[in-house]
């Protein structure tokens, strides 16, 4: 029998392809890389996403927003916003994403399309939203959360199944996720992924172009902390003069305590700090 397909797997499918496609990456045939080096080749650009305008809603406190034409903006300082991520990051399967000005001490949502496919939880960013942002504040954190596998696996079983992933894709990753992922052992979820990294340098460098001004630092939030990546003074140099080109982490070093992970590198650096030393810091 020819097995029917549900309109709703259909929007997944073309969900799932769209974030595919925003990420495409390709590694040169007989690409061999530099020791000490961990290289991917990027030879596509995000499709900027026309989204539908939003009614922006104020809340009083950050949430999963899973309704497309709502844009949650919530009024308060990013100690607060962190507390709200680190119980949505407990509690919550889906992802979610926000920009967070600190001049203004407001946090705009800017993800949409939050699904949980293949128990791989993805969410699409606003790029116009951001854009505009970028173009009228000069500090910017975007903010996005992984929620934890027992929350994925609890929803994940609700879920459709999808076609699997382009077979290269992992292939792709590998090293410098292995690398990531051994420095992060046990702190899985605190771990930027290659698309987070990814789109990070996209930012940085295109939305710079739009406000010389801005600042736009990427921070991840998890059950462990808060993880900050962003571009070296080195990293702006290179993916401005190379275009979006092949390094991810060069000369990669990781410097690790009970409560921090730094990975430093000449173009990327990443730097976790659990909830506990943030505590103690403000303390
Ligand atoms: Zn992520």
């Amino acid at each position: 029998m020819f097995p029917r397909i549900s309109l709703s797997s259909i929007i997944k499918l073309s969900a799932f392809l769209a974030a595919v496609y925003f990420t495409d990456i390709k590694l040169p045939e007989k690409n061999i890389p530099p020791k000490n080096d961990l290289v991917l080749i990027i030879n596509k650009a995000p499709i900027d996403t026309e989204t539908i305008s939003k009614k922006i809603e104020y809340i009083p406190a950050l949430v999963v927003n899973r309704e497309n034409k709502v844009r949650t903006v919530i009024k308060k300082d990013e100690i607060e916003g962190i507390k709200d991520i680190k119980n949505l990051a407990d509690t919550s399967a889906y992802e979610e994403a926000w920009a967070y000005l600190p001049e203004k001490q407001e946090w705009h949502e800017i993800g949409f399309d939050e699904e949980i496919i293949n128990y791989e939880p993805t969410i699409r960013n606003d790029v116009d939203y951001k854009k505009k942002l970028s173009r009228e504040n000069n500090e910017i954190f975007i903010y996005h959360f992984h929620p934890t596998d027992e929350s994925i696996e609890r929803e994940g079983k609700e879920q459709e199944v999808v076609e699997n992933e382009p077979e290269d894709k992992e292939e792709q990753y590998k090293e410098s996720e292995n690398y990531l992922g051994n420095i992060f052992e046990g702190y899985e979820d605190a771990c930027p992924s290659m698309p987070d990294i990814i789109s990070m340098i996209y930012s940085s460098i295109n939305y710079t172009k739009l406000n010389p001004n801005v600042t736009i630092i990427s921070k991840l939030g998890s059950i462990y902390g808060v993880t900050k990546y962003y571009l070296t003074e080195k990293g702006f140099e290179h993916y401005n003069q190379n275009n979006i080109d092949d390094v991810i982490l060069k000369n990669p070093h990781a410097l690790s305590t009970e409560d921090s992970i730094k990975v430093s590198s000449d173009f990327i650096e990443i730097d976790f700090r659990s909830y506990n030393y943030l505590e103690n810091m403000l303390n």
